[in-house]
């Protein structure tokens, strides 16, 4: 077992921002005084890296563990009281959290196990293979750190009325551009710049542009066009990205909506505005399908799917112990690279 303090996010909870209605600020406020008193988050590794066993669980700094899905609230908000949202609430000044699943320039598609109970972070694994992504030249891994926002949920019933595509059934997904690596679990504080709308096998993949609160930059980074013209090549780098990233899998080029034209912060707010929503009404559901989401937390108190901090503890210690990283397999690279044009590389033998 090993435990990785994380102490760059202080946060007071707050479940539903501004935008929210009164009753379900009403319904959450229970929970945000409970989860105020946390400072910082802590990660739990169990199983072993490169192996299908691995996992990264998420606990508060005394040791309640909590889904990275549904725990942490979506909004940082810090001088939110009980709900009640702070007089100046601009759009310029909104911070939200993020989950980094992926490191900046490393390969491992690691992300939420949405189906798992308490959603720890682990690799995708298609076809029985732990899926890495292949450095497609010029770039090396995934090229931003890649993550999601807590507390969203792209619906797959619903078809956005701007890409006329349904959602991914996955939370929505932030390229952080900051220079900093980050680790996998690590929780930090963004900037919202911009949002890529990309299509991704039919489904609507929005793709939000973000900037950490810590980088040197930041106070400089206030929109797209801010992107374009202090980190020059950025934005073109992630549309050649996504549209490329799947080839090496046999797969077409990826589409894109808005003629891949990033669209801007305000867009991309409203966006995530409700994508925010449609999680509220997944962890309200009276009750779940067979196959679903998994909407076990520790933490929303008025969300049938609360578990306590005995049930939560249970499902981490059912989890393997911890063990050294076994090397990534060489064919994992030829195999990736087979069908593209990029230059096979070696991937680092420990992510
Ligand atoms: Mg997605």
């Amino acid at each position: 077992m090993r435990s990785v303090i994380h102490t760059a996010t202080r946060f007071s909870a707050a479940f539903f921002s501004s935008q929210s209605s009164r009753k379900s600020t009403s319904l959450f406020s229970a929970a945000s005084i409970h989860l105020r008193k946390m400072a910082h988050y802590l990660t739990e590794l169990r199983g072993r890296p490169n192996a299908t066993d691995y996992r990264v669980y998420l606990k508060t700094s005394d040791g309640k563990y909590i889904s990275p899905f549904h725990d942490i609230p979506l909004y940082v908000a810090d001088e939110q009281e009980c709900g009640v949202p702070p007089k100046k609430f601009k759009t310029n000044e909104i911070l939200f959290n993020m989950v980094v699943e992926v490191p900046r320039w490393s390969n491992a598609k690691m992300e939420i196990a949405t189906k798992e109970p308490l959603n720890p972070i682990k690799q995708d694994v298609k076809k029985g293979k732990l899926r890495y992504v292949a450095n497609i030249f010029p770039h090396k891994g995934y090229i931003w750190n890649y993550g999601a926002l807590p507390q969203t949920w792209e619906d797959p019933s619903h078809t956005d009325k701007a890409t006329m595509c349904c959602g991914d059934n996955d939370p929505i997904d932030v390229c952080e551009i900051g220079s900093k690596v980050c680790v996998t679990g690590q929780v930090i504080q963004v900037k919202v710049l911009g949002i890529l709308a990309l299509i991704d096998e039919g489904e609507t993949d929005w793709k939000v542009i973000a900037i950490n609160k810590e980088d040197p930059d930041a106070s400089s980074l206030n929109s797209v066009e801010d992107v374009r013209k202090i980190k020059p090549g950025h934005l073109e780098a992630t549309v050649d990205w996504f549209k490329k990233y799947k080839v090496p899998d046999g797969k077409p080029e990826n589409q894109f909506a808005f003629n891949g034209q990033f669209k801007d912060k305000d867009f991309a707010i409203e966006v995530i505005k409700s994508t925010h929503s449609y999680w509220k009404a997944l962890v309200m559901r009276k009750k779940m399908k067979s196959d679903e989401i998994v909407c076990q937390n520790s933490s929303l108190c008025e969300s049938p799917f609360k578990c306590s901090d005995a049930e939560a503890s249970t499902v981490v210690e059912a989890a393997a112990e911890y063990g050294e990283p076994l090397p990534v397999p060489s064919e994992a690279t030829v195999a990736l690279c087979k069908d593209c044009h990029s230059k096979p590389s070696q991937l680092p033998l420990k992510q």
